[in-house]
């Protein structure tokens, strides 16, 4: 009889995966979870690694790697974006996959995770060619798919276009229009009202919980945002006009500006309407203009990273005054920076609980789908507070009753969510 293979789990040299499986792996010891589940739980479940060969506008033909993931459908059918970018590799989006698993289970969303990209730069490619590319794409990884299976959405340089190729064409191939198969599309196309804010609208649900938690006013509150695209300019306007906090300093890419005496927001936001690439560049308002360095470690209560990865890093994070960071980013802290965080006393709401909103509505957006019966605003909005509130809530009375801070707290909880469904679900038991 053939030994066992006792505890395999995914051997790789990537980064941002290792990361991944260390943090499941502190997980599982704070958990003492058995030690089969967790090998389930290290591993994926299903990968698809394919070959996209389209014909350029210029009648050559051109050849892309594609890939799509599914960590875990225990909760769920994986659930997760599509990203266009030429460093997208199959570690990458192992990892991407397993964190999708997570963000659902920690948002308690009936979801497993999932993740997809092609590595293209598309700013290389015209419509037509992008057009061409989704399609290809679409069509081979459909055996994977389903609104039952497995449910794209936008992420890094796609949009609800590239979701509306996708559906069409897994609508052709099964020969039923089937709006369900991804989300973020437009709204024509059976996409979700309150889909563009959902971000940053859960961002600022986050960070006003933590606030009222601690006994903060959000009226009294100064607030500093990295980043003003879709994630920082909602949380900022949204902060700012529903619950009057006063925003001191915003950034983006091209600049970063500070007022310790409040943003004049309408000023900023005409401004970055007319200018190019919607940037903040040339804004000749009552402010001084500073790096994005300087941004992150200005004296505020709140600091919502909302750009990038790595910003809070082993080199600065000893220097941050807020009291408070909320990451609208995926990945905004380093492991090093998060440990400096922790030791100093910040609270720090972990994306995968900060930035949940897109993957909530996007829930959302599969429930109406499946009913061909679609919500008003208000009641999107209002279900949204629920879930982040709600979630807030639970990691915060996990990281009391176990002594912890809240980003071990929402792992904690995501895992054990996970865990209970494969056990439940008799995976191991069963022997299937
Ligand atoms: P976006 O492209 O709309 O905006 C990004 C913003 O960051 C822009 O203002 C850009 O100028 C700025 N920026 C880029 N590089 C910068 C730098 N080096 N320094 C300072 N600012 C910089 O992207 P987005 O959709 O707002 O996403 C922002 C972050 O939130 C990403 O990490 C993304 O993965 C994450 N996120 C987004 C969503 C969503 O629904 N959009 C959901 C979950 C997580």
């Amino acid at each position: 009889m053939a030994t066992p293979t006792r505890n395999p789990s995914l051997e790789t040299t990537n980064s941002m995966l290792a990361t991944t499986l260390a943090l499941f792996d502190t997980a599982f010891e704070r958990l003492q979870l058995d030690e089969g589940i967790a090998a389930i739980m290290r591993q994926t479940e299903v990968e698809m690694s394919v070959t996209l060969p389209i014909v350029g506008d210029d009648g050559r033909i051109m050849t892309f790697k594609g890939y799509r993931v599914r960590h875990s459908s225990a909760r769920g059918p994986g659930k997760g974006g599509i990203r266009y970018h030429p460093d997208v590799d199959i570690d990458e989006v192992r990892a991407l996959a397993m964190l999708m698993t997570l963000k659902c289970a920690g948002v308690n969303i009936p979801f497993g995770g999932a993740k997809g990209g092609i590595c293209v730069n598309p700013a290389q490619l015209s419509q037509h060619e992008l057009e061409r590319l989704t399609r290809r794409f679409a069509k081979m990884i459909a055996p994977i798919l389903g609104g039952k299976r497995d449910i794209p959405a936008p992420d890094m340089n796609t949009n609800e276009q590239t979701m509306a190729w996708f559906m069409d064409e897994i609508s052709s191939i099964q020969g039923s229009y089937s709006p369900e198969i991804t989300t973020g599309k437009p709204i024509i196309l059976g996409g979700s009202e309150g889909r563009g804010e959902a971000t940053g609208r859960g961002v600022a649900i986050a960070a006003v919980e933590l606030l009222r938690k601690l006994g903060r006013d959000p009226k009294e509150t100064r607030v500093v945002v990295q980043g003003y695209g879709n994630v920082g300019y909602n949380v900022t306007n949204i902060l700012a006009a529903e619950y009057g906090c006063k925003i001191i300093a915003i950034s983006d890419v091209s600049d970063a500006i500070y007022n310790p005496k409040g943003l004049d927001l309408a000023e900023i936001n005409a401004h970055v309407a007319h200018s190019p690439g919607r940037l903040l560049k040339g804004y000749a308002g009552d402010v001084d203009h500073i790096t994005n360095a300087e941004l992150l470690v200005l004296d505020t209560d709140v600091l919502i990273p909302a750009a990038i990865e790595n910003q809070i890093t082993g080199k600065n994070a000893d220097q941050i005054r807020a009291e408070i960071v909320v990451e609208g980013a995926n990945g905004p802290t380093t492991f090093e920076g998060d440990a400096i965080l922790r030791e100093r006393g910040i609270y720090a709401v972990p994306d995968i609980l900060a930035n949940a909103g897109g993957v909530i509505v996007s829930y959302f957006e599969w429930v109406q789908d499946l009913q061909f019966y679609f919500w008003d605003i208000d009641e999107v909005r209002t279900q949204l507070y629920k879930k982040i509130s709600r979630s807030f809530d639970q990691a915060w009375t996990v990281a009391a009753e176990r002594e912890l801070d809240l980003r071990s707290a929402v792992y904690l909880l995501a895992v054990q969510r996970v865990a209970d469904a494969i056990q439940k679900r008799g995976f191991v038991s069963s022997g299937n």
